[in-house]
């Protein structure tokens, strides 16, 4: 994958994070690029990566003592803010009892319960440790339902790291089953079909072209790995209806979205039911834990009640799953109200500053969630969120960081809030963004390849 030349520089950022320049430093020697996640390495921006410490509410600290306005929220978990103390609570509490038993445990049965009292289509629910294995299992679980190969994908949805998936996931060339990375075979790829994000008619001659060898269709209920990019009226439903006609799942990919854009996720705004749903993030209360679940038909093909293999030594950690229950139990409408509000808000305060500066741009929202795109166009496809300016996104996401504002480090992220994000922290915001838009404007193209993401 290519990597935007960033006119950013690299002194200033320096200047301001000497503690975490060392730590980058050191970490670049005994781990792969210094990060355990890519995008963590500040790669499509330039710059140094911050070294947080510890977070408050809608703030976090970094190793040289600065503070920030959060708008990442760890991609989505923190969305009651870092450290509620209701989430503390429970964690404390859970880990008095012991950190793990490699046994069924009480928290599993009532954090399954409550997913299944939240979100109607899901009538059981395995819980596994991250987004990337719900995804990876229940893929796996519908080529065993259905006896089929075929995966349909679409192209700038994300769906972590399986290799099966890793075929136009968020950067690359939108092509037919080619992998976007090396490791990844021609063969773990070649049972995928890339298409179009938005396009109906794609996925109609997809299933056309291959007759009773799809097993599923795999989709971000909203897209959030491209930035946000919102299903057309009826996209959904329309998936929903092809795989009933063929005989294929419908897996909706909630990892981001779910417990987070309501009490049931996207599909309790948009009410279309899939034959399964994985979660991640929110529902791990910034522990390590996900699931997938559905129809009972469909989930009691796994193991032990079934013969499609699926397990996890830490799988329905007690502490982890504590953590979840807790914050999902504060998750209430009030909740969910508040998180509209503030995320209305601060798309109406970034608006506003970019187009005072001229700076052209698209927000594109859905629920809370939302993105800013550096273009004028509607952005409905991974090919729209590219053609944007992402020079323009480098040079406003450093003048937001020096002002002490930690937006993604991408334009093809979203931003997320939180219910601690109050007012004292949106007018730092507003505070922040006149100058981050005036950077914006001026920013110049300094590189050859815009076409990038990491
Ligand atoms: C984050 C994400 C994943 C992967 O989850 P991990 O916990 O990082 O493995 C999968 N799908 C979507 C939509 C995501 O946003």
């Amino acid at each position: 994958m290519d990597r935007v030349t960033s006119s950013y520089s690299a002194d200033s950022a320096q200047s301001v994070a000497p503690v975490s320049q060392t730590l980058f430093a050191r970490a670049a020697e005994v781990t792969p690029g210094g990060v355990n996640s890519p995008v963590r390495a500040f790669g499509a921006v330039g710059g140094t990566p911050r070294f947080m410490v510890s977070g408050s509410g809608a703030y976090l600290t970094d190793a040289d003592g600065r503070e920030y306005v959060d708008l990442v929220c760890s991609w989505g978990p923190m969305i009651l803010g870092h450290s509620h103390p209701g989430v503390l609570d429970a964690v404390r509490a859970a880990v008095e009892r012991g950190t793990s038993f490699g046994t069924p445990t009480p928290g599993e049965v009532e954090l399954a319960e409550e997913i299944v009292a939240r979100v109607a289509p899901v009538e059981r629910v395995r819980l596994v440790s991250s987004g990337t294995e719900a995804t990876m299992s229940a893929i796996r679980l519908a080529r065993g339902f259905t006896g089929r190969a075929k995966v349909i994908k679409f192209a700038g949805c994300y769906h972590g790291h399986v290799d099966a998936l890793l075929a136009s996931a968020g950067s690359g060339v939108a092509t037919f089953g080619l992998p976007d990375t090396p490791g990844v075979t021609g063969a773990q790829a070649g049972e995928t079909v890339v298409l179009p994000y938005n396009d109906l008619a794609a996925v109609r001659a997809a299933f056309a072209a291959h007759p009773g060898e799809i097993a599923c269709v795999i989709t971000e209920a909203v897209p959030g790995n491209m930035g946000v990019v919102p299903p057309k009226a009826g996209f959904n439903q329309g998936l929903k209806d092809l795989c009933a006609a063929h005989g294929a799942l419908l897996i909706s990919d909630e990892v981001m979205t779910g417990f987070r854009l309501s009490a049931a996720g996207w599909f309790g705004l948009e009410g279309v039911v899939p034959d399964l749903i994985t979660f991640g993030k929110v529902m791990g209360g910034g522990f390590p834990a996900a699931a997938f679940g559905g129809r009972a038909d469909v989930m009691d093909r796994l193991a032990p009640a079934g013969p499609v293999y699926q397990a996890g030594t830490l799988s329905g950690n007690p502490v982890a799953t504590a953590a979840g229950l807790a914050q999902l139990r504060l998750l209430d409408d009030a909740a969910y109200a508040a998180l509209d509000a503030t995320s209305a808000e601060l798309r109406g305060l970034a608006s506003l500053a970019l187009a005072k500066e001229g700076v052209a741009h698209t927000i594109s929202a859905a629920g809370n969630m939302f993105s800013v795109f550096f273009t004028a166009d509607e952005v409905t496809d991974f090919a729209g969120a590219k053609a944007q300016d992402t020079f323009r996104y480098t040079a406003f996401f450093h003048a937001m960081l020096e002002r002490g504002v930690y937006l993604p480090p991408s334009a093809f992220e979203a931003w997320f809030v939180s219910t601690a994000h109050d007012e004292r922290a949106l007018e730092r915001i507003a505070a922040a963004l006149p100058a981050a838009a005036r950077a914006a404007a001026e920013a110049t193209q300094a590189t050859e390849d815009p076409e990038t993401t990491a």
